[in-house]
């Protein structure tokens, strides 16, 4: 099997491997009971969540989770502000288009993030019901100072919602202590699974919100048809909405109990050293990020500039040498960047990254930009040691 260098779906390790495998489980059945009960605990310790915040396990993609957000806080006619960095902001906002909210979308050029001082404009004016953000977009590596976003929104008595697909469980983020209202995600980015489950913490004020609504969500991603389930599996008793992904369910609880093995701390650490180590390879081989300032460059992946010359066939050359990385998605720059994840399982294999930059230095030469591919491993080595 090539190595899996993509943002999402990742190497997954191999205990989660064994435990998506096999006959899977009766929804019913006591283990899986088990299982879905202590995710749904875990959950709220990565999620850094407090105890009265609700997390949703569902069958479906990420796409999934952030439509249970656009729907589930607000009704037709009220306004929303999405503060877009990207690909999956719009994404974001045309889901709520579609609730019929009235959108505001604060943009900025490719590669960069809306000010805070616009977005504190936008919302000093006044009438927002919430704010949405990309934590993480995955279109351009560009993360967006969270903690900033969800305490103005909390200041503003603004719901914020957080799409953290390509971010949660790998980049800080602290549901309690920054007043955030809904972080969700999807399994196969930092979480470490198969895809095929949306994930999704909601505070007491998103539960409110939705108690409130006179137009209610779609049925199969509402959270008050949800949260019965959600408690009922917590409580460790049988229930019954719409059948859950037992396989996944399986293997979420041995991917959070790994995850949390060293504590969030480690884990944000983990990732913060292994994007600069993969960032120093990146310079030794004078390859050119998206993100305009190091401080947006996020920890999950990397957006490059393909060097002059060379084009986006670029992907299936390093493909060929056993690495599959990603091309452009941003529909501005497409042709012209490709993009490499680092998240989860494979940042405890020094030998995967190595072999990653190696791939990538060899396929750029091939194509004419001539660089060393030692001294680029050489320099994710020496930040990798230090
Ligand atoms: C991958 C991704 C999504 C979409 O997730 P799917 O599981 O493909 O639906 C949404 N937002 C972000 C930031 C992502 O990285």
């Amino acid at each position: 099997m090539p190595l899996l260098m993509i943002p999402g779906p990742i190497e997954v390790s191999p205990a989660v491997v064994d435990a998506a495998s096999g006959p899977p489980p009766g929804h019913l059945a006591p283990s899986l009971i088990e299982s879905f009960g202590a995710s749904l605990e875990l959950m709220r310790r990565v999620w850094l969540a407090p105890s009265d915040a609700q997390p949703f396990i569902v069958a479906g993609s990420g796409t999934l989770a952030m439509e249970m957000a656009a729907t589930n806080l607000l009704d037709p006619g009220e306004s929303v502000l999405v503060v877009s960095s990207g690909y999956f902001s719009d994404r974001m906002a045309e889901m709520l288009r579609r609730r019929g909210a009235k959108v505001t979308v604060l943009r900025a050029e490719p590669g960069d993030a809306p000010s805070l001082d616009a977005v504190e404009e936008a919302l000093s004016s006044g009438g927002y019901r919430a704010l949405f953000a990309t934590h993480v977009d995955t279109s351009t590596g560009v993360r967006v100072d969270a903690r900033a976003l969800a305490q103005m929104a909390r200041a503003h008595d603004v719901l914020s919602v957080f799409d953290g697909v390509c971010a949660t469980a790998a980049e800080r983020f602290e549901m309690e202590a920054w007043g955030a209202d809904v972080y969700l995600t999807a399994s196969q980015k930092a979480i470490g699974l198969p895809p095929g489950l949306a994930l999704l913490v909601a505070s007491r004020r998103a539960l409110e919100a939705r108690a409130k609504l006179s137009s209610p969500p779609p049925l199969s991603i509402d959270f008050e048809q949800w949260t019965p389930i959600m408690r009922a599996y917590e409580e460790r008793r049988p229930s019954y909405f719409a059948t859950p992904a037992t396989t996944l369910v399986r293997a979420l609880e041995v991917s959070l109990r790994e995850i949390l093995e060293d504590g969030m701390e480690a884990r944000f650490a983990l990732h913060a050293r292994v994007a600069k180590a993969m960032r120093a390879a990146w310079s030794a081989l004078e390859l050119r990020e998206l993100p305009v300032r190091p401080e947006l460059a996020a920890h999950t992946l990397s957006a490059l500039y393909l060097p002059e010359g060379v084009g986006p066939e670029l992907v299936a050359s390093v493909a060929e040498r056993g690495v599959v990385v990603a091309g452009g998605l941003h529909p501005a720059l497409r042709t012209r960047y490709f993009r490499v994840g680092h998240m989860g399982h494979v940042l405890t294999q020094p030998d995967a990254l190595r072999t990653t930059v190696r791939a990538i230095a060899e396929a750029l030469s091939q194509h004419g930009h001539v660089c060393d591919a030692v001294a680029a491993v050489a320099a994710l080595d020496r930040a990798l040691g230090e």
